[in-house]
């Protein structure tokens, strides 16, 4: 079976993991960049992008994801996730991995609705998915037409695909449906 790693620095990786599992993947914590060797795709979980971004700076894991990103191997950024995917943010100089041809706003959904759920219907997906989103961020635009976008809510994209990157704005580890793991999977 396939081995999933989720980066493993700061925020919501058991989610992760226990969701991989259920799907019958193999699920690695990736706490050192020689990790990435043996894996066929890869999560970046939601956290605080400041800090999980920091922490990959420190340990290597810039160049090492890039390069894992250059063999073409699957990528999906939840939330921070996304933020670590941009080649560019809205109001923050930041650029992380600077892999994927979006401008993304952090928090971009305002303190009165710092947290809340709702009913996303997706782009290939027969049924609406549950989707949490925490202090969130969107896609403010999109900077090539390789990026498909595959989810939005109210009028602003918060799931896309760029050939093997994949990301979105809200929590899919937080609920019981795998629809948006599985979306991921397929692209192995
Ligand atoms: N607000 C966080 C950030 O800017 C992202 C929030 C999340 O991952 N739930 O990094």
């Amino acid at each position: 079976s396939y081995r999933i790693g989720v980066l493993a620095l700061q925020g919501a990786v058991s989610e992760h993991l226990r969701q991989i599992e259920a799907l019958g993947a193999q699920a690695v914590a990736v706490k050192k960049v020689e990790q990435l060797d043996e894996l066929d795709a890869l999560i970046l979980p939601g956290g605080e992008s400041t800090t999980i971004g920091r922490l990959m700076r420190l340990y290597g894991f810039i160049d090492a994801i890039r390069r894992f990103s250059a063999q073409n191997k699957p990528i999906f950024g939840t939330c921070a996730g996304m933020i670590l995917l941009a080649k560019s943010l809205e109001n923050d100089e930041t650029v992380h991995l600077g892999l994927m041809d979006i401008c993304v706003q952090r928090n971009a959904f305002g303190r009165q609705t710092e947290s809340f759920q709702t009913d996303l219907s997706v782009t290939g997906l027969a049924k609406p998915v549950p989707a949490v989103f925490i202090r969130a961020p969107f896609i403010r635009a999109t900077t090539s037409s390789a990026v498909e976008i595959l989810a939005e809510f109210e009028g602003h994209p918060v799931l896309a695909k760029q050939n093997h990157l994949l990301a979105c704005a809200f929590h899919p580890e937080l609920t019981d449906d795998p629809s948006i793991l599985r979306l991921f999977l397929e692209m192995i």
